[in-house]
């Protein structure tokens, strides 16, 4: 620990987003970066605790007090080092993780000032890549071959466990490119997709295998495989059946958000497949960060306004939850960057029928409800509130969720593992379960 009295003296500093106006027309990444002295002065804020609940709350273990200590004395190098001794992808969950180490930081409890350790993490490793600290890794080989299907963070993160092991991986991935929900579905101002090339670039190098444009549809398929990981996500988006349903102009939040990153890698489609949002009323359903990455898409796209509706309650506005008290992570009113750029926010709103003429949506008919304790116990129950208004909408994005996959009973060989396992989550419980899924398979081949 540099600096035992720096957390009483120096305040929590984020650098913060571009400014609108400037961020508003492009899809460059809107988050900043402190200078170095800066980084250093936040750095030494952390306490180094006795109980140092960050490694608690971190599903990597990752530990902020030791690359903190490091990044404070100036030893960039040694902080990488200790950073990538649990965290392989450092420069994703730098840039996109919501960070529940900091909502458990104990400096969360004096003025809610927690420690940067996010931002720490992407200028570690962004100094790491700039100044060649990175070294490329050459296993020795067991002789044993695993295959991995789909290349999100979970099935990156256990070839890459697997391949330092020394096994031969050979990953599949169904898409044209690797990065599952990084590439096709978190928006390029929250995470340049060159970051994952720069990534993809090191793993090729170090000798994992990827066949590209390859769905993995029979497990039979992979018979000379000695162990089979399935990493394949949450392919099933929920959707919201109702009357207009298959009216042009209402999409899943992933139709818009993967054609917009493949639009900016280069591809080409044709006039009447584009989804956009340009001077359009948008209507985003879904209160959550898939509803958010919407937003911030459908202005960069040039929209007339945005409204995001959520059926559930308002939550708590403020940094503390009564419900989910400090060291966990608070389920508390979230407004993010897209938020920020302007957006009419409304809550206990249900949808009843997506309206339009001439087969294009035109409107949709929402109503106010309330949600009241269930004298059977259980779920609350909707109750209605006035009566149903109509919401100007040419685009509407049903961003409510995934649904979590069904596996059958596997042979002994098969894992699954990321969201594929767990349901819809985050990608850092994506790459920790990637991890703790290749030891698994270790144990299992050396059993063997
Ligand atoms: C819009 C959006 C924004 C998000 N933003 C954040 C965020 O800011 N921070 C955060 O922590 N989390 C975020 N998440 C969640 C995060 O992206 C996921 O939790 C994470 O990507 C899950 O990783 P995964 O590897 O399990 O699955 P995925 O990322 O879904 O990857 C699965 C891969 O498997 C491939 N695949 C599927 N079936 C097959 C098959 N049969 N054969 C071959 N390949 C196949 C898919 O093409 C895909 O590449 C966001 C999610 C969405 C949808
Ligand atoms: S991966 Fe996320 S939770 Fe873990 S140390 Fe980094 S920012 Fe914190």
């Amino acid at each position: 620990m540099g600096n035992p009295k720096a957390f009483l003296e120096i305040h929590r500093q984020e650098a913060g987003y571009r400014p609108i106006h400037d961020r508003i027309h492009d899809f460059g990444e809107v988050e900043q970066t402190l200078n170095t002295r800066e980084r250093k002065l936040q750095a030494s804020r952390c306490m180094d605790c006795g109980v140092p609940f960050c490694h608690w709350a971190c599903p990597l273990g990752n530990k902020p007090p030791e690359w903190n200590d490091a990044l404070y004395k100036g030893n960039w190098e040694l902080a990488y080092r200790l950073l990538t001794a649990t965290n392989p992808f450092p420069e994703f969950t730098g840039r996109i993780c919501p960070a529940l180490c900091e909502k458990a930081c104990v400096l969360n409890l004096i003025e809610h000032e927690p420690t940067t350790n996010r931002e720490d993490e992407a200028a570690i490793t962004e100094a790491a890549f700039r100044e060649g600290y990175i070294t490329v890794h050459h296993p020795v080989r067991n002789g044993k071959k695993v295959a991995v299907i789909g290349a999100g963070p979970a099935g990156l993160a256990a070839a890459n466990a697997l391949n330092l092991m020394g096994y031969s991986v050979m990953v599949f991935e169904k898409n044209e490119a690797a990065g599952g929900l990084l590439r096709y579905g978190i928006p390029n101002f929250k995470l340049n997709k060159e970051i994952i090339e720069r990534r993809m670039k090191l793993l090729e190098e170090e000798g994992i295998e990827f066949q590209y444009n390859k769905e993995i549809s029979e497990l039979s398929e992979l018979s000379e495989y000695s162990a089979i990981i399935i990493a394949t996500g949450t392919p099933t988006a929920r959707d919201l059946n109702i009357p207009g349903r298959e009216l042009k102009g209402v999409y899943l939040a992933l139709d818009l958000l993967s054609q917009q990153n493949r639009v900016l890698a280069g591809m080409e489609f044709a006039k009447d497949e584009r989804i956009t949002a340009k001077d359009k009323d948008v209507l985003v359903i879904g209160g959550g960060d898939t509803g958010s990455d919407c937003i911030g898409t459908a202005h960069r796209q040039g929209c007339k306004s945005v409204t995001q509706i959520e059926i559930m309650p308002k939550p708590v506005d403020g940094p503390v939850d009564p419900k989910n008290p400090w060291p966990n992570y608070p389920r508390t009113l979230k407004t993010t960057s897209s938020h920020e750029e302007g957006c009419t926010r409304r809550w206990n709103i249900n949808t009843l029928e997506f309206l339009g003429k001439d087969g294009k949506l035109t409107g949709v008919k929402v109503q106010e409800i309330d949600w009241e304790p269930n004298p059977n116990g259980g779920r609350p129950l909707m109750v209605e509130k006035g009566q149903p208004e109509i919401i100007k909408a040419e685009l509407v994005l049903l961003a409510m969720g995934f649904l979590k996959p069904e596996h059958p009973q596997y042979p002994e060989n098969v894992f699954v593992c990321g969201d594929s396992q767990s349901g819809a989550s985050l990608v850092v419980r994506a790459m920790a379960s990637g991890i703790e899924t290749a030891r698994k398979v270790d144990n299992y081949l050396r059993e063997k």
